[in-house]
């Protein structure tokens, strides 16, 4: 389907969400969501200090948490969704990505509300004070006067390779000083840090990996370092091996799920965006690759999450009869 074609029938989709919701009991699920930075204010995102990301700050972070509590939801932990949540109840579990120092931020909110949040580590990162790659990219390029654009492309290449490659390029082009980090915007958590916040009763530790490792890009002894190693790391800094992981970029294979079946890894989560259904998510391999969905600051908040929510969508309709058109051609 053409972009702006499907744009279009997005927008109408997300302006029928309300009407839809009003009329139409929404379905009971585990609806999971991913944050990645979490920035004091707009302020802070103009500083150019690493890459915007979802450009999600925390007055926007705290208004989806009042949202969805003003709307009935549960908020659960890995280990409420491991014991078994309820057919006839609408769930949400809140996820961090990558480690960063600010979503320190997101503890008074959690606190506030008394919900609790998983944040998943990238393990080095923290470990060996570490910027993010995609940050060094983005602060690098635009300080050279790279464009938007070339930036986005530059990044898209990136995401095809291993971590050591991804440094080779950065370190080639801006020096081997380009991965320490330049304050609290892009820096991730001290190993202190990490290990007091994770003995928070609100707050939930997880593996994402080692180096931020896409990890198809690995062969299965990189794949199985990759994680292994970052849960040794993990139990090191917070007292325990984690039970749950999140995908770098959302991706796996086959070997991904073995790996972490042998470390004990009980809940695996992508960035499929979509609903997660019971009992059908507690199927072993669903359990392992659960959908999330990814919220925008720069978008207005309301009727992302009205249409997350709402369990009509033109557009996967249309997409589905095409898949069945095709296929019957
Ligand atoms: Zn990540």
């Amino acid at each position: 389907m053409k972009t702006t074609l499907r744009k279009a029938i997005h927008q109408m989709d997300v302006m029928m969400a309300p009407l839809i919701l009003s009329a139409v009991k929404e379905q009971n699920a585990l609806n999971t969501y991913l944050f990645h930075a979490l920035f004091q204010d707009k302020a802070e995102l103009a500083k150019n200090l690493c890459d915007p990301q979802q450009q999600v700050t925390v007055a926007t972070f705290r208004e989806f948490v009042a949202y969805h509590k003003s709307k009935g939801y549960t908020f659960v932990s890995p280990v409420d969704v491991l014991n078994g949540l309820l057919p006839d109840q609408r769930y949400i579990m809140l996820t961090f990505d990558d480690g960063y120092y600010n979503n320190l931020r997101a503890l008074p909110i959690l606190e506030e509300f008394n919900v609790p949040a998983l944040f998943f580590i990238s393990a080095n990162h923290v470990y060996k004070n570490k910027a993010f790659w995609w940050d060094v990219a983005y602060r690098e390029g635009k300080k050279a006067g790279m464009t938007d654009e070339a930036i986005s492309s530059e990044k898209a290449h990136l995401l095809t390779l291993t971590d050591d490659a991804i440094d080779a390029h950065l370190i080639k082009k801006y020096g081997p000083e380009c991965f320490t980090p330049v304050g609290e915007t892009d820096r991730p958590l001290t190993p202190e840090e990490l290990n007091k916040f994770a003995q928070h009763p609100l707050v939930h530790i997880g593996n994402h990996t080692c180096d931020h490792a896409v990890l198809p890009n690995y062969t299965a002894a990189g794949i199985k370092e990759q994680i292994s190693k970052a849960q040794d790391i993990l139990e090191d800094i917070v007292g325990y091996r984690p039970i749950t992981v999140a995908y770098p970029c959302g991706e796996f294979n086959d070997t991904v799920l073995q790996v972490c079946q042998q470390e004990g890894i009980k809940l695996g989560i992508t960035t499929h965006h979509a609903k997660n259904f019971s009992p059908q998510l507690y199927e072993p391999t669903n359990l392992l690759t659960l959908n999330r969905f990814t919220i925008w600051g720069n978008e207005d908040l309301i009727p992302q999450c009205d249409f997350y929510r709402s369990d009509y969508h033109m557009l996967d309709k249309m997409k589905g009869m095409l898949k069945k058109f095709k296929a019957k051609a």
